[in-house]
């Protein structure tokens, strides 16, 4: 199209191309310098009961820092990190760090459990439990207190290796969570497939509940649906308190959300507990 309305047109939208792969190049390479240099932490963001409001769980959110005042989220890096693959050194270097941080706050609440992102890249990764299983050995971390979150995006991708990697984490101790539920246009039959722990139902349901019926109507069935096939069910992305009591009144079962705490340093975290 921008060939037929001339020249100059064409040289724009293909200098815009080029400058794309040019940034993309860079930023890649700058994520290797990244990894090397150890610019990678990791954030740690509460979960809380809502029967009687303790604190029981944290996330573990990936950062970058690229340098002392600069820290990046997710959303401008993860993709380039699953396209290279750096994903699975970087976040299973991120993992061994966690579990070692993490372990000392287990004896100071005996409910508390670790949960943590995993892409699709490292599921399908042949060595996936062993490592895990190394990770977990080498640092004395109770398979009890870990939550691994996949999306259903990441489940459906390959159904037989999930289902497969799903039952060694379970016959592991280690609880499962669908991340982001409700987004992922996929079959709700993997929920019977999978043995699954826990539903995050996706924040883009929880933010609008105390203004939009529908939307209440959707996290009210996600619940019941939960409770029903007795499923953890964690509303993500809670930030009122408005939100908050829907989701009680629902006998949701945990929340994380700003409305308690954005994602902190573990310093601040371990503070907190
Ligand atoms: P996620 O796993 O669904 O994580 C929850 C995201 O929601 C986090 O964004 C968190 O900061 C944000 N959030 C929490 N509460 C609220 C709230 O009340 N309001 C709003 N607006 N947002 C809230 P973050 O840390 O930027 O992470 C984004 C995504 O990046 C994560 O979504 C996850 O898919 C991915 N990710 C993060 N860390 C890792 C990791 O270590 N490994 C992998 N594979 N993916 C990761
Ligand atoms: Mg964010
Ligand atoms: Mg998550
Ligand atoms: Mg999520």
């Amino acid at each position: 199209r921008a060939k037929a309305m001339g020249r100059n047109t064409y040289a724009i939208y293909d200098s815009t191309l080029e400058q794309k792969a040019k940034d993309r190049v860079q930023l890649i390479s700058r994520l290797h310098t990244a990894n090397d240099n150890d610019e990678f932490d990791m954030f740690f963001q509460p979960r809380y009961r809502l029967s009687d409001g303790k604190l029981i769980g944290a996330e573990a959110l990936l950062r970058w820092q690229p340098s002392p005042f600069e820290l990046v989220e997710p959303v401008e890096f993860i993709d380039f990190l699953e396209e290279t693959s750096l994903i699975i050194p970087v976040t299973w270097q991120m993992f061994e760090r966690s579990c070692i941080q993490f372990k000392p706050l287990l004896e100071r609440n005996s409910e508390l459990f670790m949960s943590f992102n995993i892409s699709a890249k490292q599921l399908e990764h042949p060595e996936f439990i062993t490592k895990l299983q190394q990770l977990l050995t080498l640092t004395e971390f109770p398979a009890e207190r870990l939550e691994l979150e996949l999306t259903e995006q990441t489940l459906i991708q390959n159904v037989e290796n999930s289902r497969h990697i799903l039952r060694q984490l379970t016959a592991l101790g280690i609880s499962v969570a669908i991340d982001d539920f409700g987004t992922g246009y996929s079959s709700l039959s993997y929920l019977k497939n999978f043995p699954v722990n826990v539903l995050k139902i996706d924040k883009s349901f929880i933010h609008d509940i105390d203004t939009d019926k529908d939307d209440f109507e959707l996290v009210k069935t996600m619940i019941t649906m939960g409770r029903n096939l007795r499923i953890t069910t964690v509303a993500e992305g809670i930030e009122n308190e408005e939100q908050l009591n829907l989701l009680k009144q629902e006998s949701c079962d945990q929340a994380q959300g700003f409305y308690y705490n954005k994602p902190m340093p573990f310093i601040d975290f371990k503070k907190l507990v």
